[in-house]
C-alpha cells in the first residue's frame, strides 16, 4: 500500500516539476519576443495625427489669439471693485494705462479662473517715495487669495519672501529680476490652482512658476496657502476666483493684461 503512495506522490512532484518548467520556459520566450518586437518598432508606430490641434497666433507687444484679454489699455470693462463686485472698478486709465488708485480699494476680474497662463505688465511709481513695502506696493492675488508681490525693487531692501517676485511671505524669488527706474516690468505666471475633494479635504497644494522679465524667479513652488500680512498661511476651500490687483496705496502702473485658462 505504502509503495502505492510513494508512486503516486512522486508523480504529482514530477507533474508540478513539468509544469513549472514549460511555464518558465513559455514566459522566456514572452519576453524575448516582447524585447525582439520593440526592436522592431518603426518610428511611424509612435507617431499620431489627432487630436487636430487648435493654432494661436501672437504678435508682438499682444496677447495671444486665443487670451481672454483682461486690459488692453482701453476700459476697465472686465474688472470690478472688490469692495462691491457689483461697482465697477474705481481706477483710473490714463494715457492706456491702468493706475492703482490709492485707498480706492482693489479691483477684481468679473470672471473667475482655476488653472491659467497670465501676463501682465507693470511700472513702479514715477515719484519714489518711501521704502521696503511702502515703495510701489501692489500685489496680483491668484484666485484671490495667493498675492505675488508687486513692489519697487531698485535698491529697496525688504524682507526676501516680501520684494518683487516673492510669492508674499512665503517664498522669496530664485534671483532679483531688476530693470531701470521708470521701466515696464513683465509678469508671466502659469499657476496650477489647489485641489479639494468632496469633503473640502486639501488633496493638492497650488502651484506658481513665474517669469519677471522673462527670468524665472518661480519654478513650481508650493503655495502654503493664503499669503497673510500676519501669521501663517491659512488653507481655504474654494473654487475658481478671480485675478484680483491690490491697492496697497501707492501709484503703480498696469498695462497689457491677458489670461489664458488652462
Ligand atoms: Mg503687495
Amino acid at each position: 500500500m505504502n509503495t502505492y503512495i510513494y508512486i503516486y506522490v512522486k508523480s504529482i512532484y514530477y507533474s508540478m516539476n513539468k509544469i513549472f518548467q514549460i511555464s518558465s520556459l513559455f514566459c522566456l520566450s514572452l519576453m524575448s519576443t516582447l524585447t525582439y518586437a520593440q526592436t522592431k518598432f518603426k518610428p511611424e508606430d509612435t507617431e499620431f495625427y489627432t487630436p487636430t490641434l487648435r493654432t494661436v497666433t501672437t504678435a508682438a507687444n499682444k496677447a495671444p489669439s486665443d487670451a481672454i484679454v483682461l486690459f488692453d489699455g482701453s476700459n476697465l470693462n472686465q474688472w470690478v471693485s472688490s469692495k462691491n463686485t457689483s461697482q465697477q472698478a474705481p481706477w483710473q486709465v490714463k494715457d492706456a494705462v491702468l493706475i492703482s488708485t490709492p485707498h480706492t480699494g482693489d479691483i477684481q476680474t468679473k470672471q473667475n479662473f482655476e488653472d491659467f497662463q497670465l501676463h501682465v505688465e507693470w511700472k513702479s511709481p514715477e515719484v519714489i517715495k518711501g521704502e521696503g513695502q511702502g515703495r510701489g506696493n501692489s500685489g496680483i492675488f491668484l484666485q484671490g487669495h495667493y498675492e505675488v508681490q508687486v513692489l519697487d525693487n531698485n535698491n529697496n531692501p525688504t524682507y526676501v519672501n516680501g520684494q518683487a517676485g516673492s510669492v508674499y511671505k512665503q517664498q522669496p524669488p530664485l534671483v532679483t529680476a531688476v530693470k531701470p527706474a521708470g521701466e515696464w516690468h513683465t509678469y508671466d505666471i502659469l499657476y496650477t490652482a489647489p485641489r479639494f475633494n468632496a469633503d473640502g479635504v486639501l488633496i493638492k497644494k497650488g502651484i506658481v512658476t513665474l517669469l519677471h522679465n522673462g527670468v524665472v524667479v518661480q519654478y513650481n513652488t508650493q503655495i502654503e496657502g493664503t499669503t497673510e500680512y500676519i501669521g501663517l498661511p491659512k488653507t481655504l476651500v474654494h473654487g475658481p476666483g478671480p485675478i484680483v490687483l491690490q491697492d496697497h496705496g501707492d501709484l503703480v502702473n498696469f498695462r497689457n493684461i491677458w489670461i489664458r485658462p488652462l
